[in-house]
Order: C-alpha cells, then structure tokens, then sequence
C-alpha cells in the first residue's frame, strides 16, 4: 500500500466531486485493475486494493467527512503498515485524543469488518465514547405543531456494563494473532475478517454472565423529550450524552431521536402549509357564503364568493405550522368541495325538478370526445 495514497488521486476525482460521480468512476477502475483481469500482474492487484479501500471510504458521506476531516492522521496509520491491526491506538491518541480515535476509527474501519463496533479490544486499553443511538420518536399531529413534552419509554441494545462489551475474559485470538485479519485473504483479494475472532483480534474465555458473552444488554429507560413546535417526519433531535455507554468509563454517545409524524384525519402538512377540506353545499357555492372552518388553532370564518367550484383553495395566511426557530408561521389552504344533499323534502325535490328542467348550462361542453 501506498503510504500518502491520497483517495480523491486513486479514484481520479475531485475533492469536491458529487457522490454520484464517486459512484461512476469506481466501476471502471476496478474492472480495469481487478486480479481476475490481470492475474499475476501485482502492482495491478495493490492498485486494485487502493481503489476499492478509497471507494469504501469516499462512497460513504460520513466516512468521506472524517477522512476529509483527519485524512493525514488517517494516512499515517495506514503509513504504519498496520491498517488492519489496530494497535496504532497510541499514535492517534497522542495527536486527538480518545473521542477522536473512537471516532475515526470506529467510524472508517466500521464495516470492513475489522475493529467493529463494540468489540474494539484491541485498541480499546483507553476511553472510548459510547455510540451514538438513532431511535424513532412518534408524534401526533397536533403534538407536531403544538409542541409538546414527552415521556418517551427507549430500549436499546447497549454495551453490557458488567464485561464493558468484550463478552467476558479474552484473550489474544490464536488464529490472526491478535490482528483480526483472516491471513488468507477474502473474496478477490479484499482484507477479510478473521472467522475466528470475527475481527476483534480478541477471543473469550469466560463468558460474561450478564450478557451471555454477546456484550450487550437491553437498557430500557424513560427519557423526557421536548418536542419543540413545527417538527416534521425527518426532524431530528439530539441528546448529548443519552446513548450508548462509553468503554472503560468514556463519556456516553448521542441519543438522536428521528421524529415521525402521524397523520391527521382532516389536517394534511405539506412543509410549513397545511391544508384541510372542507365540504360546501351546492347553495353556498352558488350563492357564495360565510363558513366556518377548523384551523389548528380552532374554527374561523371563511368567506367564500358566489360560484365557487369544488376544489378550488382559499388561503388562511399564517395559519399553518411554525417555522422553525421563530420564522413565523406557514399557511392554512381550505380546499372546498360540493357535497350533494342527503335528504330532500318531497317540496325541495319539487324545486329541484323544475330547476332541473329550465338548466341550459352544461359544464362538460369543453371537454374532447377522447384522446
Ligand atoms: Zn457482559
Ligand atoms: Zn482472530
């Protein structure tokens, strides 16, 4: 491996190139250089590897950023030949510190298959932040624009306080020697997990009671949320320090709730706006009318003019759900529609026969015979 292989170079795209323009540029390199094509060619075969560990790294936006972020640290480690091992642990905290290396690492070597998720013994000697947790947090639709505040039940997968998330007693995994890497190598040549350790380098060898050796148990808690108002499905809110537990005493990952919002029987949002329908009579859209319509925050009245079509919209102008933090308010939109009468007197039916009878207008008279 190339020492300062800059990733953005491999793939010959710019630091600023779209996701989408990572995705295309892969393909084409890694068929040119794949081993299978060039056998026995080996510098083709280490260019391969660099292609497709800078195409792991940038075709994901959140390891892009790290690497982005601390790609020379991020290049050093890898100049120490031990990109897979782990044990550069010490040389990252000298230049960021334990959150830092948690960070970078967890999040860049998270599905290589190496150094996973909480089981990162190797490196692990020192505090590592605790993960961050995504859990959905329903909402009513009123509670969506009213804001509210919640008791909300959680129960989450979280590292096993009694073992700390090794599973128990472990020791150095015989196979890889404590390297996690399967020596032979996976599927077209990529770095592949040692089966044995599963990547962790570690193995047990006294179960943890508690969790059984799996390092993990379910915590469940009750947690007060405000929800504040004019959340949509999507909006996320962040608790600093309510995730998953930190290794050997680090400080607590992120709780980050994901709203979703439950529909309305009659109120429909659409961003800041929110429609309702409303249904008129045939009188009121003839004659037009003063009615009286549901907002969220109760009825008003709407003035309609004389003939009114159904589905035509009237605006409720800052009437719709709050901004966020105090950018007003959207809009209310009634969309009106003419409903037919349910029961007639034997006298109104009268009335309509003879209406019926002198009609001359025909609404469909603009409409083509077909395609
Ligand atoms: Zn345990
Ligand atoms: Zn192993």
């Amino acid at each position: 491996m190339r020492a300062n292989a800059d990733f953005y170079e491999v793939l010959g795209v710019d630091r600023k190139a779209s996701q989408k323009e990572i995705r295309k540029a892969y393909p084409k390199l890694a068929r040119k250089y794949h081993p299978d094509v060039n056998p026995g060619d080996a510098a083709g075969e280490q260019q391969y590897k660099e292609i497709s560990q800078a195409y792991e790294v940038l075709s994901d936006p959140q390891k892009r950023r790290k690497y982005d972020q601390f790609g020379h640290a991020y290049q050093q480690a890898q100049a120490t030949g031990q990109w897979e091992a782990g044990d550069f642990g010490d040389f990252v905290f000298d230049h960021f510190g334990a959150g830092s290396f948690a960070d970078i690492f967890g999040d860049i070597f998270g599905d290589v298959g190496v150094a996973t998720g909480r089981r990162r013994t190797r490196v692990a000697q020192a505090p590592q932040q605790g993960q961050d947790i995504r859990h959905a947090l329903p909402v009513t639709f009123a509670e969506a624009i009213k804001g509210a505040h919640k008791a909300l039940t959680i129960s989450i997968a979280d590292r096993c306080p009694a073992c700390d998330g090794l599973g128990g007693q472990t020791k150095t995994c015989p196979a890889c020697g404590g390297s996690g890497i399967s020596s032979r190598g996976g599927i077209l040549g990529m770095r592949a997990a040692c089966p044995q350790c599963q990547g962790s380098g570690e193995i047990i060898t006294e179960r943890c009671a508690e969790c059984r050796g799996g390092g993990e148990v379910t915590r469940t808690r009750q947690i007060d949320v405000t929800i504040p108002a004019g959340v949509k499905t999507g909006s996320k809110l962040r608790l600093a320090g309510e995730g998953g537990r930190g290794f050997q005493s680090g400080p607590a990952g992120d709780l980050i709730l994901e709203v979703q919002v439950q529909k309305d029987n009659f109120f429909q949002r659409d961003g800041d706006d929110i429609t309702i329908e409303v249904p008129i009579t045939f009188i009121e859209a003839v004659q037009g009318a003063t009615i009286s319509v549901p907002t969220t925050d109760g009825r008003v009245s709407l003035k309609i003019p004389p003939g009114t079509k159904s589905g035509q919209r009237f605006r409720l102008k800052g009437q719709g759900a709050p901004r966020p933090k105090g950018g007003g308010r959207g809009d209310q939109y009634v969309a009106v529609y003419i409903t037919a009468p349910r029961h007639l007197t034997r006298k109104q039916r009268e009335f309509i026969d003879e209406l019926a009878q002198t009609w001359t207008e025909d609404p469909r008279q603009d409409l083509p015979q077909g395609l």
